[in-house]
């Protein structure tokens, strides 16, 4: 298709990019023509028929579409060119695998995000199918399946548009959102942050954002020649005073939940946000300030967003129990204190004595004979599997059982001996109500 652009008329009504007439743009056998009036629209037409009738072809009306931005009623009339054919004028089309619409205050691409949304719901549903039949899925089999099969969806198109309709952006998060609840078995009232700390992936508006400003950093540093005239004529408008798609990317940095200024701090001020918020929350104790392993195995690195080794524990019920153990999910009756219900509402279904917070069970209280038996296999097993130094770590915190618990919680090398722990005080409390 190198000899279209000898058939391409230029004009007066041509769309004019940094000084760089832009007539036709080709993807593959996919040709989009631009003017800014009809008769230029229908020059450009003439134009690519007879490049058809010179290379044995033939214009195919019926799968050729006019679009019309910002228009007025009477372009809604068919485009008649050469002799007695026609084009209809269409208000809504798919090009490139984007759902374009010509009408509508939220600009042309609004429609795209409830596409995509809805195609992430719908695979999200199929997961839900898949695990009838398989049971539930290890959580980084989910985690991988999620980038495959659900991420490309919601990212789709994200490096050339900006979310500056927020009840779109949040169409679209709510689908990851849910998606990443299932995988870890929490519900709607556990904290949101915890899905992207735990999972180690990125909440959907920072990871959008970012792609976007990887395009830009692109179209710097390459010679595409069109993407750059367009991005060069938008910075100019956008110095003009007009709005344009930089001053609403500028609002969509903007309206990130933390201060950025470089892309660096868009993707690294994401771990030191989300890390806050998990500080901030007093339900989230037993996971504040915990670490990841070093080179050496050390437990030493700050990693506000990881995949959590607790997630890889193959049992899909141990797992679960551990999860809402740690991320204040549990049926535990302290988590009423947090909806405002009285004291003695909070207080120990077995002993009546005190608050039923999650170390007075797992450690303290003796009334119930089922968990006090439970309580000394996990003592005994933890025991068997600690080092010298871990032993006397334990014993030194003989007198605080929530800092003892948070130890044996953060330790990798307990993980399914406390999940199994969990499992089966989630299973005594369950037979208890
Ligand atoms: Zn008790």
């Amino acid at each position: 298709m190198s000899d279209l652009p000898g058939f391409m008329s230029r004009d007066e009504d041509d769309v004019v990019l940094d000084g760089v007439a832009v007539t036709n743009v080709e993807q593959a056998d996919d040709v989009l023509l631009l003017s800014l009036s009809r008769e230029g629209l229908r020059r450009k037409v003439e134009g690519i028929s007879r490049w058809c009738s010179v290379n044995f072809m033939l214009f195919n009306e019926t799968k050729s579409v006019v679009m019309v931005f910002g228009g007025k009623a009477g372009d809604r009339v068919p485009l008649v060119f050469g002799e007695g054919c026609q084009l209809q004028v269409v208000t809504e089309v798919s090009y490139l695998g984007f759902l374009v619409t010509s009408s509508g205050s939220s600009g042309p691409l609004r429609k795209h995000y409830n596409v995509k949304a809805q195609k992430a719901k719908r695979i999200t549903g199929t997961m839900r199918g898949v695990e009838k039949l398989t049971g539930l899925l290890p959580v980084p089999c989910a985690r991988k399946l999620y980038m495959a099969l659900v991420d490309p969806h919601l990212t789709h198109g994200a490096d050339v548009m900006v979310d500056h309709v927020e009840r779109a952006r949040r169409e679209q998060e709510k689908e990851q959102e849910q998606y990443l609840r299932r995988v870890l078995g929490v519900g709607s009232r556990c904290r949101k942050c915890i899905l992207f700390t735990e999972t180690g992936l990125i909440p959907l508006q920072v990871r959008r954002l970012s792609l976007t400003v990887k395009c830009i950093l692109y179209l710097l540093r390459n010679p595409a020649l069109l993407a750059s005239a367009a991005y060069r004529e938008l910075v100019s408008l956008d110095f003009a005073g007009h709005r344009t798609w930089v001053s609403r990317l500028r609002e969509a940095i903007t309206a990130l939940p933390y201060v950025v200024g470089l892309l660096e701090e868009i993707n690294g001020g994401v771990g030191r946000w989300l890390q806050g918020l998990v500080d901030a929350s007093p339900d989230l104790y037993f996971i504040q300030g915990r670490r990841e392993p070093d080179a050496r195995g050390d437990l030493a690195v700050a990693a506000p967003v990881a995949l959590r080794q607790y997630l890889r524990v193959s049992h899909p019920g141990y797992r679960r129990a551990l999860t809402r153990v740690l991320l204040g999910e549990h049926r535990y009756a302290v988590r009423r204190r947090g909806w405002g219900q009285a004291r003695d509402r909070c207080l120990c279904r077995f002993c009546g004595r005190v608050t039923e917070t999650v170390e007075h069970l797992w450690l303290v209280c003796g009334r119930s004979e089922v968990l006090a038996a439970g309580r000394r296999r996990f003592m005994v097993d933890i025991w068997k599997a600690a080092s010298l130094e871990e032993r006397a770590e334990l014993q030194g915190l003989n007198d605080d059982a929530r800092s003892q618990l948070k130890v044996i919680l953060s330790s990798r090398r307990w993980v399914t001996i406390s999940a199994r722990f969990a499992y089966e005080i989630e299973r005594l409390l369950k037979d208890s109500e």
